[in-house]
């Protein structure tokens, strides 16, 4: 028998999902539910009128609450028709059979409309509020339909009422939450049942069968505890399916038992009717002890999976983040290490090292520093931060930022540090790449500056800085600084040069004496290219007499220079000094000037303007 309503269940299942609204559910209902009533009948009949359950009425609940809300008149019309049926078949006059018919479906109703009411679309059975919804809900749609069929009963009693109800409320109790666990399994696989679950599920019944068999096939001791345990076990084994289903075999084979008066219950000195309630009371025992656990067991999993869901998304953040976290345990300096800090280090997910080990994993030179940190938060419970170097074992150097403060641990109270290390080596090598392209082009910048003041043969300054200099120099003056002047200088002769030595000799005879002119000048004196062969020495803080002395420097420094494969030359020198709001074209003018009374006078000497 339990065969047949374990293979109805699965076959009911199946329909429902395709079926739904096609003939066959309402129809396979039917055949169902007039099969298990004509089975509780003839087991009532021979038990002086009394079932011990009713499963037709937990078939209905279940069907009612699975099946799409419009299609639930087929299935209650189908309902009807069975119930209708197998009361005539029993013998009961029309009247009766569509009282009690009517007491069924009222049940049904009720119970549907509470639990659809109160758990919406689908009911649910593993988790607590709903468990203790459907017991009461059940409870109550079972008291509803004692009623009713208490008042149509041709023989009413309260032993009658009660064995309705006990009876109406163990069959939701028990089919109810065994069609749902096989639609759950049903709906989750593919397949209904893999064979690992199936061979589980056939160890459970197989199991109950035994342990069953051998409490119910003895009348002389209590052993009603062994089938218990059994149910135990199958909870643990195959959660609410496994219990469901064990229970169910526990009632099959009592209630053969019974009917044959065999079992542990015939202890009892009582009348057929507290026998029958004792057993099931015993089968509610059962049910209420086996289901909440199979709930409490089926929260935990859900828990235990959300759990590693989450450490699992904590991983993959980590991951992405180049972050990991750390705990040091108080008591013994043991070290935790999340996946992500393992990979910073460049080490395999495993057990992390000893405090000492992980401090030499850094930068020798940044050793001292890191245990210093975790040291002094370990004693004083300073939260640290630091930035230093991880050497991996390949070689290869990481830089981190790692933090850390002394944390309480809500399990034993004590003092731990928790802290987070990043890998910081790519922001660095970025930072150091910006830095390294902002250098090269500050220094080309400086270097194309240099090129635009410089002129290219002799190095010297080109006119415009000559200018430059000589316009800010003049501005000082202007504000009251003191005297500047001005050397113009003049190559003698150079055109001889070139016409004699060719072109590059004259560059070569230029650079020559540009580099005597500006032989032991002062800092802030500067010394330029003017243009062809002629130069100026800019001379700030001088006055006339001082820059006359510097120009026959430079003009015997000039002539000091020859080289035996060059032309000598000679330079003639104009100085010109500062005037009152004197202008820069103003005082070239004048040490022009000078320098051509200086060329008039037989050249190679220097004059004042
Ligand atoms: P003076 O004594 O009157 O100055 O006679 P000079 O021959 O030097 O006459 P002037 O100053 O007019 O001649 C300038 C010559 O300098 C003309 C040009 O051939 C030459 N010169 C100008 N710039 C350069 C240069 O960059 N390289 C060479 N080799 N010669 C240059
Ligand atoms: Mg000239
Ligand atoms: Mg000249």
């Amino acid at each position: 028998m339990p065969l047949i309503i374990f293979g109805y269940m699965i076959t009911m299942r199946r329909m429902f999902a395709q079926l739904g609204y096609s003939p066959l559910g309402p129809a396979l209902l039917g055949i169902a539910y007039f099969a298990f009533a004509v089975l509780s009948l003839i087991e009532a009949r021979g038990s002086h009128g009394i079932a011990a359950i009713w499963p037709p009425s937990g078939i209905l609940l279940a069907t009612l609450l699975i099946v799409p809300r419009r299609a639930v008149w087929r299935f209650a019309i189908a309902a009807i028709v069975a119930s209708l049926a197998a009361n005539l078949l029993d013998g009961a006059g029309f009247g009766v059979a569509a009282g009690f018919t009517a007491a069924n479906g009222i049940e049904a109703m009720v119970a549907t409309l509470i639990l659809r009411r109160r758990a919406g679309r689908r009911v649910s059975f593993i988790d607590p509020s709903g468990l203790s919804t459907f017991f009461i809900a059940t409870l109550i749609a079972a008291s509803v339909g004692a009623g009713v069929a208490a008042c149509i009963s041709p023989q009413p009693s309260p032993e009658f009422t009660l064995a309705w109800l006990s009876t109406v409320w163990l069959g939701m109790l028990l089919v109810t939450p065994l069609l749902f666990a096989i639609f759950e399994v049903a709906a989750s696989a593919k397949q209904a049942v893999s064979v690992r679950e199936s061979l589980n599920l056939i160890g459970i019944v197989m199991l109950t069968v035994v342990a069953t068999g051998i409490t119910f096939s003895q009348s002389q001791f209590p052993m009603l505890f062994v089938p218990m345990m059994v149910i135990v076990i199958a909870v643990l084994r195959g959660g609410m399916l496994g219990g469901v289903i064990s229970i169910i075999v526990v009632v099959v084979l009592g209630s053969l038992a019974l009917w044959l008066g065999s079992g542990p219950i015939f202890l009892i000195r009582a009348s057929h009717e507290s026998r029958i309630l004792f057993f099931q009371f015993y089968l509610l025992s059962l049910i209420i002890s086996a289901l909440p656990m199979a709930t409490l067991l089926a929260a935990r999993d859900r828990l235990r999976i959300n759990l590693s869901e989450r450490v699992r998304l904590l991983d993959q953040a980590e991951a992405a983040a180049h972050i990991g976290h750390w705990r040091i345990n108080p008591s013994n300096q043991a070290i935790f290490w999340s996946p992500e800090v393992f990979h910073i280090h460049g080490l395999p997910d495993g057990q992390p090292p000893a405090l000492d080990q992980a401090i030499d994993l850094y930068h020798p030179s940044d050793r001292r520093r890191v245990s210093e940190a975790v040291t002094r938060a370990l004693t004083d419970g300073q939260p640290f931060a630091f930035e230093a170097r991880l050497v991996r074992s390949d070689g290869s150097v990481r830089h981190v930022e790692t933090q850390g403060e002394r944390v309480y641990s809500s399990r034993d109270d004590a003092i731990g540090l928790f802290g987070l290390i990043r890998d910081v080596t790519e922001q660095i090598e970025a930072r150091q790449i910006l830095r390294d392209a902002r250098d090269t082009a500050d220094r080309s910048a400086e270097a194309a500056m240099l090129l635009a003041s410089t002129d290219a043969l002799t190095g010297l300054a080109n006119r415009r800085r000559i200018v430059e200099y000589l316009d800010a120099r003049l501005k000082g003056v202007a504000a009251g600084g003191a005297k500047l002047s001005i050397v113009l200088f003049d190559i003698d002769h150079f055109k001889l040069v070139n016409d004699h030595y060719g072109h590059d000799i004259g560059d070569e005879v230029l650079k020559r004496v540009a580099s005597a002119a500006a032989e032991g000048l002062r800092n802030t004196d500067l010394i330029g290219r003017y243009g062809g062969e002629e130069f100026i020495i800019i001379l700030p803080d001088t006055d006339a007499s001082l820059a006359l002395q510097i120009a026959e420097r430079v003009r015997s420094n000039v002539q000091a220079s020859q080289v035996a494969a060059q032309p000598m030359v000679t330079v003639s020198l104009g100085i010109a000094s500062t005037v009152v709001e004197d202008t820069s074209n103003g005082i070239l003018k004048r040490a022009d000037v000078a320098l051509y009374d200086a060329k008039s006078a037989g050249r190679n000497q220097s004059r004042l303007a």
